[in-house]
């Protein structure tokens, strides 16, 4: 037996659609299927624009670049996410504040927010952890407060829901990956989300090089020239196709994966009772889209202990994030707010266990080995 990871799944439509792209002739980006994805998000999100990237790692540095971020100005977020999260802003010079996460979802603790605030401060990041949504009300409320913008890393949650709002449709910004280990995937991409209407033209002249080439191409400039800061960020048309294939398909993707994160959940219901494990918990106002199963073992040893064993019985399971604040360029560059006991207790304890669409026969076997070794532990 031997249970990977992640193992990406593909539709069957995927090739056909790349052979199309292949026909029109037109592979550099924002051609047939860019324009297709853009429209599906912009309708099934609910975002004003969407723009693909190469990642949600480009995503957020057009993100960073649009909040106008300037050497010394602040970003508060997670400790506890991708290093993505960070280097987009570091790179325009600016320091992430870290800020510990919520015992619950692992999501940034809104209530710790404004003690992070300072006259530096540009914008906040929420990190929606595993699908699940930050608690964007009180968020977008100390934004509007403070003048600040909020930049949404959905980069796990498409198809989430916060109060019946798609994750990516509230924040000022919003970015999402399709990189292969995400949901919705077509090996590596991502979009930036635009739902504040000032940014729109800028955004996609960032997405352009820093050229009008949009309005000129519509006939309101002129000419075609440099108008500001930009870089390369446009996604290719064979991905595009690609993921025109899953973005069809992401409802049935999210059912699937909701089925086996159900299959986990229930089956280690009695593991929790007896104080083994603890289970994710969805706050009531989240739908999630089961783009992880964790649990969250006593102590760094048992976890240490369950990832072992279970590499010895063919499954592969995972830990998670190292907190930002305790890296090397997370020292070099950032700086805390609080003491982040939370970020440091939680991530030592958690274990990501296998969920791909297509694993429906492996749950069982998952699941019985998973109960036997805790047990043991
Ligand atoms: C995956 C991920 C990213 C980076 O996505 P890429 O598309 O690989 O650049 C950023 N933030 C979070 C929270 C992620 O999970």
């Amino acid at each position: 037996m031997n249970i990977y990871f992640n193992k990406p799944f593909a539709t069957g439509k995927e090739l056909a659609y790349i052979q199309q792209a292949i026909s029109n002739a037109h592979l550099s980006g924002n051609g047939e299927f860019t324009q297709k994805c853009h429209a599906w998000l912009e309708s099934e999100i609910g975002c004003l624009k969407a723009f693909l990237t190469h990642s949600c790692t480009g995503a957020l540095e057009m993100a960073a670049i649009l909040a106008d971020i300037q050497p010394g100005d602040e970003v508060i977020m997670p400790s506890y996410t991708f290093v993505s999260t960070a280097n987009a802003f570091i790179l325009r010079g600016g320091v992430p504040v870290f800020v510990d996460i919520r015992r619950d979802t692992l999501n940034i603790d809104e209530t710790l927010i404004e003690a992070a605030i300072t006259s530096k401060t540009k914008a906040i990041v929420p990190v929606h952890y595993a699908g699940v949504g930050c608690e964007l009300d009180m968020i977008m409320k100390i934004a509007q407060r403070h003048q600040l913008l909020v930049i949404e890393d959905a980069a796990q949650g498409i198809a989430s829901t916060y109060k019946g709002k798609p994750l990516g449709s509230i924040g000022h910004l919003a970015t999402l990956s399709f990189h292969e280990t995400k949901n919705v995937n077509c090996g590596q991409g991502g979009a930036l989300l635009v739902n504040y209407r000032q940014l729109c033209d800028r955004a996609d002249i960032v997405w352009q090089k820093g050229t009008n080439r949009t309005q000129f191409f519509h006939g309101f400039a002129d000419k075609y020239t440099w108008v500001d800061m930009g870089s390369s960020y446009l996604h290719s048309e064979l991905n595009a196709a690609y993921l025109w294939a899953q973005l069809e398909s992401a409802t049935a993707i999210t059912q699937n994966r909701l089925n086996i994160w159900q299959r986990y959940h229930q089956g280690f219901a009695d593991l929790e009772a007896e104080g083994k494990v603890r289970r994710p918990i969805i706050p009531p106002e989240c739908q999630h889209n089961a783009h992880m199963y964790y649990l969250l073992l006593p102590n760094l040893e048992s976890r240490t202990t369950l990832i072992d064993k279970l590499d010895a019985c063919g499954i592969n399971a995972v830990f998670h994030y190292v907190p930002l604040h305790s890296s090397p360029a997370g020292r070099k560059y950032g700086r805390t707010q609080g003491d982040l006991f939370l970020t440091q207790e939680l991530s030592d304890r958690l274990v990501r266990l296998p969920l791909w669409v297509g694993m429906d026969e492996y749950v069982d076997y998952a699941l019985e080995k998973v109960i036997t070794i805790v047990r043991q532990l």
